[in-house]
Formats: structure tokens, sequence, C-alpha cells
């Protein structure tokens, strides 16, 4: 009620000149059905795990409106690939309003794939089921993970099918559809702020801002001017702890656009993502960007620093000195340096001793890391137990880095590509024998920085096919493993394993494309 909602939208779609969001209903699907739950999050929300069809799977396929929802479509606009796109919104995702956790916290809720907006442009607003379950696998793996981002409390079937005109099929079979349940304090985005900067409507501009500063970020002061400085500096802040995480971890966002970035540095529109599995800082999962691969994983700091910008663009109209929001970069540059570097120094077992040296021995590792394309999940994991098991016994370490890098390899070794990060090993073992902490403690602390699991890009695409066909034990156990990422977890080593020679070309697996 703090923002302009458009009360009675007619269901083309169009400009939304001077609103923040048009109130919109879902569109009912066929049979809906209950696919994946995430259980601890519905704890937090104080819900319980619903029955495979019924009321409550109604309502998250949005067959069923109560008279406490107020459901809504935002409007936003953004950058694409570097290129101003004017108005996007929410085309196929609506909001049902607002949950109160048990511990008092709020939290919006939210349909993608829940039927068409007055911001669909030309698309159905609809979702299938491979990328819904994408979003919904990578969104609580992420929180599992420690990086911040929105959450997915479920996935329901919606009986539909849908129809996406890509080379995942070879030909334009019908898929079936999928709605997920986003869950997070808020869905707003860069993208909304740009909205109205650039149709220059400031009093929906101020309002917003006012309302994120007011919810979500009160510790920044009643909004004004000069608060308005400070909360775009934290604002930045977010968004460097998310990116160094996204590094740390091997995850790559897939498209950065502005209307894909969180007003609270949370990862959201899990999309074309993907994880690393050969090291290499060039790479991006979505062919779409192929070209000039904008959005390839070592480019993440820079584009989310430009994102930024065009947020501080937006966001000048605010404040009578603008050139004071550029205290904003220099927050995001130094506190993303520093949170890779404490990262990174945690990955590796290290405290904080002599910075310069330290620097340098990481920026040598992640360059031979990317000459070697070693898998860079498994490289830190088994770094974890070798490392420490050498400093409590010393000898035959040179059979043992070679073990280690055969487990993380993707060509037979010996290799030229393999010297440098062959060379850095011992190196690095003579830094740690500096650290005091016993080495099962350095073995503990390091295997709680460096996850034995992620949603590898294989993995995701098994639980498409099984789910696909019917079977949902793949996807639960995949969840499962994916909930204690740093925990061994013997039986479900398979989940651990090396991207298999399958998976290598596979659309849907190594690639995919924006929007589905
Ligand atoms: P994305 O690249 O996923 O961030 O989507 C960009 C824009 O396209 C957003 O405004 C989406 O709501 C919209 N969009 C993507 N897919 C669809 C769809 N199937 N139906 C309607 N709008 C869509
Ligand atoms: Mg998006
Ligand atoms: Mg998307």
């Amino acid at each position: 009620d703090e923002l302009r909602g458009e009360d009675n939208p007619n269901r083309g779609s169009r400009q939304v000149p001077g609103y923040a969001y048009s109130r919109v209903l879902p569109t009912p699907v066929a049979a809906p059905r209950l696919l994946a739950w995430s259980d601890d999050l519905a704890a937090t929300l104080g819900l319980t795990r619903p029955t495979e069809r019924g009321a409550a799977v109604d309502a998250l396929a949005g067959n069923l409106v109560t008279d406490t929802m107020k459901p809504f479509a935002a409007r936003y606009a953004g950058h694409q690939f570097g290129n101003w796109a004017g108005q996007l919104g929410d085309g196929r995702a609506i909001s049902l309003g607002e949950l109160i956790a048990t511990d008092g916290s709020t939290w919006e809720l939210q349909l993608k794939g829940a039927g068409p907006t007055p911001y669909s442009r030309r698309a159905d607003g609809r979702a299938v089921l491979r990328s819904s379950l994408r979003e919904f696998l990578c969104s609580e793996a992420m929180h599992y993970l420690g990086v911040p981002t929105t959450r997915a409390l479920s996935l329901v079937a919606t009986g539909d099918d849908v129809v996406r005109d890509m080379f995942y099929n070879g030909n334009q079979r019908p898929e079936p559809g999928a709605i997920v349940a986003r869950v997070a304090p808020t869905f707003v985005r860069f993208g909304n702020f740009q909205m109205f900067a650039a149709s220059g409507e400031l009093e929906n501009l101020r309002s917003l801002a006012d309302y994120v500063i007011r919810h979500h970020y009160p510790e920044v002061g009643e909004p004004g001017p000069e608060v308005y400085v400070r909360w775009y500096e934290e604002i930045c802040r977010r968004t460097a702890v998310m990116v160094a995480h996204w590094m740390s971890v091997g995850f790559v966002h897939g498209v950065m656009n502005t209307d894909n970035m969180s007003i609270l540095g949370l990862t959201i529109d899990y999309g074309p993502y993907g994880w690393l599995e050969p090291y290499d800082p060039d790479w991006t999962p979505n062919t779409t960007d192929f070209g000039y691969r904008r959005y390839a994983f070592g480019q993440q700091p820079q584009v989310a620093l430009w994102n930024l910008a065009r947020l501080a663009e937006a966001l000048a109209l605010l404040v009578p000195e603008p050139n004071a929001l550029r205290a904003g970069f220099d927050c995001y540059t130094q506190t993303l340096a520093g949170t890779r570097y404490r990262l990174m120094l945690g990955k590796l077992g290290l405290t904080q001793r002599a910075p310069e040296e330290d620097e340098q021995l990481i920026n040598d590792l992640l360059e031979a890391l990317a000459e070697a394309g070693a898998d860079m999940t498994i490289f830190f994991r088994q770094l974890s137990h070798v490392a420490p098991a050498l400093l409590a016994t010393a000898g035959a370490e040179e059979a043992r880095f070679q073990e280690l890098l055969v487990a993380a390899a993707y060509t037979p070794l010996p290799h030229p590509a393999y010297a440098p990060l062959l060379e850095w090993l011992p190196r690095y073992l003579a830094r740690l024998r500096q650290e005091t902490a016993a080495p099962a403690d350095i073995n503990t602390r390091m295997l709680a920085a460096n996850p034995k699991y992620v949603l590898r890009n294989y993995l995701a695409q098994n639980a498409i096919q099984a789910a696909e066909k019917g079977d949902l034990s793949y996807l639960n156990t995949l969840m499962q493993v994916l909930k204690t990422p740093f925990a061994e977890q013997p039986e479900h080593e398979e989940f651990a394993a090396k991207r298999p020679d399958w998976a290598w070309d596979l659309p849907g697996c190594a690639t995919l494309s924006c929007s589905s």
C-alpha cells in the first residue's frame, strides 16, 4: 500500500506508466501436483508439507487465491547484456503477498510461471519443468552453501504443456510446465529503480526507495538525501559479498542483467546459471552469451560493479550531490577484494599472516588452476584432506600431490598444463606449515570451507530427465545431498563425481539458453 499499484489491469501486455506494480491474478492450470518441497524453509515459515494434491498445492499453483492474498506483478526495467531494454517487469512471476515467519520476519512469496501479466510482452507467462526444477534446486543448494540467495519453497507440476523453441529438444515438442514458489524478503531489483528514473517518475522512485529502506534497511536510518547515499553504499557492500561468494564456490549466474540484481544483494533469478567444473574464468553456461562472454565466471565482479553504476544513475535523482554515491564504488571494490581474500584464505586453511605474500600465493593458484582446467570443487576438497595430512605426517609428498591432481584432472596426467599447479603445491604446503593450529583442526576448517557437493550441471540434468519420466527419487536424493554440502556422505559419492564424458556437449547440461 505504500507503493502505487494499478488496480484493474486488462490482461494485454503493455506499458504501465505511473505504477510500481499491477494487481493481477494467476491463471489457473490443469492439474497441480507437488513435485518437491523445501522442509527447512517451510519450517521457518511455519508451514507443513502439503499432500501431493489439494488446497495447499492449488494455492502454490495459482489455482486458489485466498482473501488474504494480494497478488501482483512488479514493474521494472533493465539493461540486458549491456543494452537498455526499457520496461520488462514480472512477465511470468506473480507475488501472492507476504508471509510472517515463526521469528516474526516477513517474506514475499512469488509464483514463477503463474501466467501472463501486463509485463509478459510476447511470451506466455509460463515456465517449463526443467528450468523450474533448476531454479528450485539451485536456490536451496546456494542457501546451504552459505551464499546469499532467494529461496524456493515448492516445485509444482501444472499438468499443462508448454512449448519452447529450443534446441534442447531438437524440435518444438511440448514440455511439461511447472511453477516454483520463490521466497525472499523482497524481490525488488535494481531494475525497479531504473524504470522510474528512466520515465521520470520521481515520486514513485522516492516511494520505492523509502519503502525498501524502511522495510529492509532500517539500520541506515530514516529516508532522506544523506540516508540514500548510505543506503546505496550498503547495497554495494552486500552485492560485493554476494559476488565474492559466487567466486569462491564457482557459481556462474549467467544473466547478470540489471533486472536480475536483487536490491538486497541476494542471488536472484536462476536461469542459465552453471557451476564451474573445469576451472575457467572465461566459462559461461549461457549460450546466448557465447559471443561476448559478458557474464562469464571471471567477468562477474566487474559486471556487478557496472550494474551498481546503473543503479547509482537512477538513485542520483534522489540526492542533491550525486557524486557522493561514488563512495559506494569504493565500498564495493574493497568489500569484494576483502571478502574474496578472506574466503580464499579460509579455503586454504590459512589465517591472516603476510597479506602480500598470501595474495600472491592465491593469485598464482588461480592462474595455475585456469591453466590446468582442473575441477575446482574436487581440487579444493582434496586439498582439504591432503595438505593437513601432510602436515601431520611428512613424506611421499610428491606422490600425494600427484594423486590429488589426478582426482581433479580432466586430462590424463602428467600433462604440461598441470606443471604450474604441481609447482604451486609444495609452496603452499610450506606456507601451511607456518600455521600454528593442529593439522586436525586445519582439516576441519578446510572441510567447512570447501564443499564436496555442488549442483554440477549434469546432476541437475539427471534430475530433470528422471522427473520428466515421472521419477522424483533422483531429485529428492540430490536435494538431500545438497543440504549438507560440506559433509562427507560416503553413500552419495557419485554426486561428487567429475563431469562425465556424456555431459560435455549436451545442451541443457553444459550449456543453456536464456528464457525457458
Ligand atoms: P530473464 O532473462 O529470465 O530475467 O527474463 C527477462 C524478462 O523476460 C523478465 O521480464 C521476465 O519476466 C520475462 N520473461 C521471461 N520468460 C517469460 C515468459 N515465458 N513469459 C513471460 N515473460 C517472460
Ligand atoms: Mg529475470
Ligand atoms: Mg529468468
